[in-house]
């Protein structure tokens, strides 16, 4: 599968990993829009929350509770920071593979990439 974050999974390319246990892996952002900038996967190939079905509800909710550990391990959690994950073209979603981002390590403005219309 032509997935660049399979790849990141399989190690066919390299990342600044952060975290990874069987079921997610977390990797810092190649391009970071904030001091902190981590994606939080799931191993399973997800493209987006919109495919997501039913049983993958415990996998989807570990990505949350994984992020929340990275922000206290990275010292990141007391200031607060952002979690979010975009869905679809219409979302600002590029990559295919669903991954939540952990934003933090700055006051962060209201809107991320804003966009005029999709
Ligand atoms: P999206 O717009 O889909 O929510 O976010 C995709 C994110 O993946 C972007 O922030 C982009 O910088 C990041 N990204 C895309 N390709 C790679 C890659 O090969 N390595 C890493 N570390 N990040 C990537
Ligand atoms: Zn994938």
């Amino acid at each position: 599968m032509d997935c660049i974050f399979c790849k990141i999974i399989n190690k066919e390319i390299p990342a600044s990993i952060v975290f990874e246990d069987e079921d997610v892996i977390a990797f810092k952002d190649r391009n970071p829009i904030a001091p902190a900038h981590i994606l939080v996967i799931p191993k399973k190939h997800i493209s987006s929350v919109a495919d997501a079905k039913k049983e993958d509800s415990l996998l989807m909710g570990k990505l949350i509770m994984t992020a929340k550990k990275i922000a206290e391990d990275l010292k990141i959690s007391d200031k607060g920071y952002k979690l979010l994950m975009r869905v679809g073209r219409g979302g600002g979603q590029e990559v295919d593979h669903a991954h939540l981002h952990l934003l933090g390590g700055a006051k962060l403005a209201e809107n991320i990439h804003p966009v005029s219309s999709c």
